[in-house]
């Protein structure tokens, strides 16, 4: 269908060395202004930010992922060298034995609390160290 020039849409785009206005026919005005539905204002700015959302959350995913990778490499570099000091012939043996250790330390520490903490006063300094080493290790 064609439109008169009042009747179509009022955006204007390079063809070439020439500016030619929108072919469509308008079908909303804003600010005084007729756009046909592809470049009206509004569901262009709709897009743009659905657009910019989309980015956003992607983006955001990235660099969680990164930081994720970035934060389990260190934690291989300071498992690796502590494993090592623990025990230098064998790290790998104590590395095996984390999660046993965290295991047993765990139950220690479910021990610990039901002691009555009056009248072994040694255990409650036995309990604060494990409390430490739990929280660290849980990240609390
Ligand atoms: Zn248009």
């Amino acid at each position: 269908m064609n439109y008169t020039k009042e009747q179509r849409c009022s955006e204007t785009f390079m063809d070439g060395w020439q500016r030619r206005q929108c072919m469509k026919g308008a079908v909303i005005t804003r600010d005084n202004k007729p756009y046909c539905g592809i470049h009206d204002p509004e569901y262009i700015e709709k897009k743009n930010e659905k657009s910019r959302q989309k980015y956003e959350r992607e983006l955001n995913l990235r660099v969680a992922e990164r930081v994720r990778e970035l934060n389990l490499r260190v934690a291989e570099r300071i498992a690796g060298e502590s494993c090592h000091k623990i025990n230098p012939d064998n790290p790998r043996a104590v590395a095996e034995s984390i999660g046993d250790m965290y295991n047993v330390l765990k139950r220690c520490f479910t021990y610990l609390e039901a002691l009555n903490q009056t009248v072994y006063p040694s255990p409650l300094k036995l309990r604060e160290d494990i409390s430490k080493v739990l929280a660290k290790v849980e990240d609390k």
